[in-house]
């Protein structure tokens, strides 16, 4: 790269939801945009979550990482980022910075950091950076107008936003200080959020949702759980003014919640004292007008949502008369562990309330009339569709293509550089890196062992373990139907028959495979599969 010149290098975050990492060079140094994780998918086997890799960074060229945002797809890898780049200095807004420490201080991680504000310009040897308010569904988002030193180009990179003029917890969205920016530079070029696009209007505002929610904790009697994302610190305080106007007790249920509560009473996103909030044992035997809120609004498997509906929770147990209010969306891929509890709580009696029924949920990301409102407001020379699935990226270009002809637009992967050049831009593809895989005590899990524990659970597994010197066998199964076990001493009897015939006098590798081969014939001819099987010699 020529010395004033940058490119933008997406690694994590373009043609998926998830993993939001960018890399942005310049002929001496690189910068990071954001580090998330990836929820798993399917495939991926119950591991914890995935990382982009990180063997694009150079640790000598890259100094320092500007965080948009604290949502977990774009700060959930930081402890995996830290492990291999230390010294990385963080650029954070407070909001954000309450919500890193608490997550690196679980794994006892220190960082260096650097407090921003929106609008304030942060210079680096090439480039200058000015973070820029927007609306999302947490507090303190940016999005970051990256400009060269001469100015000849100016990017505006915005991975999450709406357009929220009506907002009253927070100013709408700074779309003059976008233009004063990027008009002072010759050539523009936009990297825009695409997880709405596909809603043709205007993406609702925080405001509208408020007098069916007060609605609906007014209308009733006794009880009213909600549950909603636990990072929407602005919708949580709303409703808690709500309750307390209605003269309710708070209680809240679920370590998430109290986590994103903290952070906004620290950094000035929240009135509420902690006198206003109750622990589950403070609420526990207490009747009368309350209410709840429940974390794990997508349903997972250890949250204070699910266990309450399952009637499992030890303090609350769904009762007929209860409202159950979800103030938040379906994330596809999570709509069976949803529509479970949504049973569950029906066949408790439990009213539920869900954003079709009323007007009780927002998304923090730009329709088409969003997007119209930004790109009236400066248009760029060109235009890359970022931070959605493939599908998404292709509808944002083509939504281009339409109505903003001029534009210059174009569809990006991941490991695609685009070069903001002397007189136009250029892309040049890198090899694409497989993102990582993390689990238990923040550590990389290989893809051949998640195959590995995917055959043990789905077909289960069989020890064998035999002792040469006094013709022992041992049989033990794992995951087996229980019929199984009746056939046992058959296969013991065929097993010690093959070692008496021919095994007895093989090398131990051979020994062991045959045992394996004719154990798992001898269930796949049982069971119409093999199981995972082990052998041990003694
Ligand atoms: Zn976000």
């Amino acid at each position: 790269l020529k010395n004033k010149f940058f490119s933008v290098l997406p690694i994590g975050g373009v043609d998926e939801i998830g993993s939001n990492m960018t890399l942005i060079r310049t002929a001496h140094e690189d910068i990071v945009i954001d580090c998330g994780l990836l929820f798993p998918y399917e495939e991926c086997f119950d591991i914890n979550y995935l990382v982009p890799d990180f063997g694009l960074l150079d640790e000598t060229r890259v100094k320092n990482i500007v965080i948009t945002h604290g949502h977990e797809d774009h700060i959930g890898g930081l402890s995996q980022l830290l492990a291999k780049l230390p010294n990385i200095k963080l650029w954070v807004t407070p909001f954000t910075h309450h919500l890193v420490r608490k997550k690196l201080e679980e794994f006892r991680i220190d960082f260096n950091f650097q407090i921003y504000q929106s609008g304030q310009d942060i210079s680096f040897q090439q480039l200058d950076i000015t973070p820029v308010h927007v609306n999302h569904s947490i507090p303190e988002t940016n999005g970051l107008v990256i400009r060269t030193k001469d100015r000849q180009w100016g990017a505006l990179y915005i991975s999450d936003f709406k357009v929220d003029l009506k907002s009253k917890h927070e100013d709408p969205m700074d779309l003059q200080l976008i233009k004063n920016k990027l008009s002072e530079c010759s050539q523009t070029a936009y990297f825009i959020d695409s997880t709405n696009v596909i809603f043709d209007g205007k993406t609702t505002s925080e405001n509208e949702l408020l007098p069916d929610l007060e609605g609906l904790i007014n209308r009733q009697e006794d009880r009213v759980f909600i549950t909603l994302f636990a990072s929407n610190v602005h919708r949580m305080n709303a409703i808690c003014l709500m309750a307390k106007r209605a003269g309710r007790k708070i209680v809240v249920m679920g370590r998430s919640l109290w986590n994103y509560m903290e952070a906004a009473r620290e950094s000035g996103h929240s009135d509420l004292t902690l006198e206003d909030f109750h622990t589950p044992d403070q609420a526990k035997g207490q009747t009368g007008k309350m209410l709840i809120f429940l974390s794990g609004c997508q349903g997972d498997f250890l949250s204070a949502l699910r266990r309450f509906s399952f009637g499992e929770d030890g303090t609350f147990k769904p009762q007929p008369g209860d409202l159950v209010i979800f103030s938040s969306k379906v994330i596809p891929g999570n709509e069976k562990k949803i529509f479970r509890i949504y049973n569950k709580l029906t066949q408790f009696g439990a009213e539920i309330i869900t954003a079709y029924d009323h007007l009780i949920h927002a998304s923090g990301h730009p329709g088409k009339e969003d997007l119209k409102i930004l790109i009236d407001s400066f248009l760029p020379t060109y235009y890359f569709p970022i931070h959605g699935e493939s599908y998404m990226l292709k509808k944002h270009q083509e939504f281009l293509f339409q109505s903003y002809p001029t534009v210059k637009t174009l569809v990006i992967h991941n490991y695609d550089e685009v070069i903001l050049g002397e007189s136009s831009i250029k892309i040049e593809h890198h090899e694409s890196k497989e993102p990582i895989l993390i689990h238990g005590k923040n550590l990389i899990i290989e893809k051949t062992q998640i195959s590995q524990r995917r055959k043990m659970a789905t077909q289960g597994s069989v020890f064998i373990t035999y002792q040469k010197q006094n013709k022992l066998i041992e049989i033990s199964l794992l995951g087996l139907p229980l019929m199984a076990q009746e056939h046992l001493d058959q296969l013991k009897k065929r097993l010690l028959n093959q070692i008496e015939n021919d095994l007895h006098h093989r090398e131990s590798n051979y020994f062991k495979d045959q045992l394996k081969i004719s154990t798992r014939q001898f269930f796949n001819h049982l069971l119409g599969y093999k199981p995972v099987t082990e052998v041990h010699l003694f």
